[in-house]
């Protein structure tokens, strides 16, 4: 019996390019992609459709690995980072990406949600982010966006201090804009309760 289904033959979702249909059915159809290492995957195109497998699954490995290494060399545990009390500085660092991305009122919205930033569901869950990101090396390190225009997720986001950042986008580091932006970060995130934001999202 055939079903209909949603063609999906070309199209590329991840890592993953769609060579042919393998099969329909009650479940949906079920396609042959090509991931970008090369190997073969068969997945559901609804679940290629909801971004749920972007990769022949090289791409989690990859991610999990190295932020596995780089946990257990920081001794990161997540009972460090209490829901409840004082918020620590990760803490804050996730409610502050969640909010500028996702809070059409926050003060920095223009620059982030406004232009289409996002943060990935899976970091929409603090203990995903911390699990990920791991501690923060310094007070001077924050989250940075390797590519200023991609989203907040696993991929594309590291901690880096200011300088670094600017140096990774070809940027001048000016010490007045580096204090600047401390008295800026300090005057209007202190307007908003991070812990909101774990209600809403997490
Ligand atoms: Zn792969």
């Amino acid at each position: 019996m055939n079903y209909a289904f949603k063609d999906e033959t070309g199209k590329r979702f991840g890592r993953l390019r769609v060579v042919k249909l393998v099969s329909s059915g009650r479940i949906g159809a079920e396609w042959l992609c090509v991931c970008d290492c090369g190997n073969e995957k068969l997945v559901i195109g609804h679940n290629l459709r909801k971004g749920q497998v972007k990769s022949c699954g090289c791409l989690r490995k990859e991610v999990s690995s190295h932020h596995a290494k780089y946990n257990l060399a920081h001794g990161v545990i997540r009972h460090g980072h209490a829901r409840k009390g004082a918020a620590t500085s990760e803490y804050q660092s996730w409610s502050r990406i969640v909010n500028r991305c996702c809070n059409p009122s926050a003060v920095r919205w223009k620059d982030y949600g406004g232009r289409g930033i996002k943060v990935c569901d899976r970091w929409k869950k603090f203990d995903n982010f911390i699990a990920d990101v791991g501690k923060r090396p310094s007070p001077d390190h924050s989250i940075d966006r390797i590519d200023n225009d991609g989203n907040y997720a696993p991929e594309n986001c590291q901690w880096a201090t200011r300088e670094q950042q600017a140096r990774n986008k070809g940027q001048v580091s000016k010490v007045t804009d580096v204090a600047l932006q401390r008295e800026y970060d300090k005057r209007f995130w202190s307007m908003d309760d991070p812990r909101l934001w774990e209600a809403n999202y997490a």
